[in-house]
């Protein structure tokens, strides 16, 4: 029997579903995939989150196109679910539909002064600097000299190496040309990361950790004491989970690296809760409230700390967006263990919130993969996407994309890059035609 599903959002949760799909084929049960995205590009945040320094992150892309590859995979790209089709057409023309669709907007702190210029989300930061078509206009103005991160994960640390590092070290990745020039005439010298629990509550991964002493032009600055204290604080309360010991080691190291003596300045603090954001129009200086870990909580204390910095940039985490045909709670798709209603299922992001790294969602998605398979009863007669799209709709499939991915490519190697990132719409469409 075929059946045949949807797969809307082309991010890694999409791909690790079509694969877990294209695996669980025997004689009996087969799938047709239609994978469905909305910009003219697939790979999610493979291509517009990862940090461009880290480039063996992306080689999964590889993985991506050999899925992509398989007779019962096609792309539909450049396609809006809520717009140009409708979740209750896909359905109706589907045996299942699986929602990929990540969690893309940007929480927020809720503090005053939030709303000034030059006070960002990583949300729409970082898909400026990856070349996202949609966050080539995001507002960014670099002329100060210092920069504050809210926040203590991965994306903070990526956001604030970016804004650390001399761009030099961007010019052979592939860094949106528009932001490679912005970054270039940066006046910023210091970018401080500020995280409102202790080092031992840092949602930091070790390796991510491991990488910042490497910097060859930017000195990371940590409080020696601050990481002490939290190791005894940890060491009190029982064994040490053995993550949590390597995040406490590789943050020790980084407060015990010899300093270059350089300009650039990376620092991360801890216990500080930023309370208000102040400056006339545009961010002046961030107050914080200064904490204090007490009987295993994190507690604040009455010191407030107040940092000038012209720039604020908030990664503390991401919330699902909303489209016609589903719920948010909580800033997920609103599911059950992956099931959403009837014949529709989520996974990744939409579904679990953002956490983990890329490859968390291949267990999410083989999962996924499983209760639908449960679930199936008899093929329909149904056509598909081609049913419902309006005539003269125009799609990049596959061969489009792979006539995008070669252009960039070539542009890339022109250049020194592994890719030059095409930011227009328009002109990716035109790129996927020829
Ligand atoms: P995250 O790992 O959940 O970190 C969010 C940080 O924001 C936490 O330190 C959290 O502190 C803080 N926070 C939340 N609300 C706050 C508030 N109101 N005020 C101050 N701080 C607040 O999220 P993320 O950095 O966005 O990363 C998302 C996922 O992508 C993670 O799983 C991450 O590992 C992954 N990622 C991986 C890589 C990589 O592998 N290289 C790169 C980027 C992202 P509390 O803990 O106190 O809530």
């Amino acid at each position: 029997m075929i059946f045949k599903v949807a797969i809307v959002g082309a991010g890694p949760a999409g791909y690790f579903t079509a694969q877990a799909l294209q695996n669980a084929q025997n004689e009996d049960l087969s799938f047709s995939i239609d994978m469905i995205e909305r910009l003219p590009t697939p790979w999610g945040l493979v291509r517009s989150g990862v940090a461009p320094d880290h480039p063996k992150i992306k080689m999964v892309s590889k993985v991506f196109e050999k899925i992509a590859k398989e007779p019962n995979f096609r792309l539909f790209a450049n396609v809006e679910v809520g717009r140009d089709v409708s979740l209750k057409d896909l359905r109706e023309q589907y045996d299942a539909v699986v929602l990929a669709t990540g969690a893309s907007k940007g929480r927020k702190l809720g503090i005053p002064g939030e709303e000034l210029a030059n006070s960002l989300s990583a949300a729409d930061f970082v898909p400026w600097y990856n070349a996202h078509p949609d966050y080539v206009n995001t507002e960014v103005d670099l002329s100060c000299d210092t920069a504050v991160v809210i926040g203590a994960g991965n994306v903070a640390m990526d956001v604030a190496r970016i804004l650390a590092i001399d761009p030099t070290e961007l010019d052979p990745t592939d860094v949106a040309e528009h932001a490679l020039m912005k970054l270039k005439e940066s006046n910023i010298r210091t970018v401080i990361i500020c995280g409102r629990r202790g080092p031992e509550h840092a949602a930091f991964t070790a390796p991510e950790i491991r990488d910042l002493p490497k910097l060859e032009f930017t000195d990371v600055y940590i409080d020696e004491k601050q990481i002490n204290a939290a190791a005894k604080r940890v060491t009190i309360s029982g064994e040490v989970e053995k993550d949590l010991k390597n995040n406490l080691e590789a943050l020790k190291l980084i407060a015990e690296h010899i300093k270059k003596g350089v300009e650039r300045k990376l620092e991360i603090k801890f216990l500080a809760t930023p309370v208000a954001i102040k400056g006339n129009k545009k961010v002046e200086e961030i107050v914080f409230t200064v904490n204090k870990a007490e009987n295993g909580k994190v507690v604040s204390t009455k010191e407030t700390l107040t940092i000038k910095a012209g720039l604020v940039i908030t990664a503390i985490g991401y919330d699902a967006v909303e489209y016609p045909g589903i719920t948010i709670e909580n800033g997920r798709i609103n599911n059950i263990a992956g099931h959403v209603e009837h014949n529709v299922y989520t996974t990744g992001w939409a579904k679990r919130g953002p956490t983990g790294v890329i490859g968390t969602n291949k267990s999410d998605s083989s999962d996924v993969v499983d209760l639908i398979i449960e679930n199936l009863k008899e093929p329909k007669d149904s056509e598909g996407i081609t049913a419902i799209l309006k005539s003269g709709h125009e799609i990049i499939d596959q061969l489009g994309w792979e006539k995008i991915n070669a252009s960039e490519v070539i542009s890339g190697e022109i250049a020194g890059k592994p890719r030059v990132k095409e930011v227009d719409w328009k002109r990716l469409i035109s790129l996927g035609r020829s």
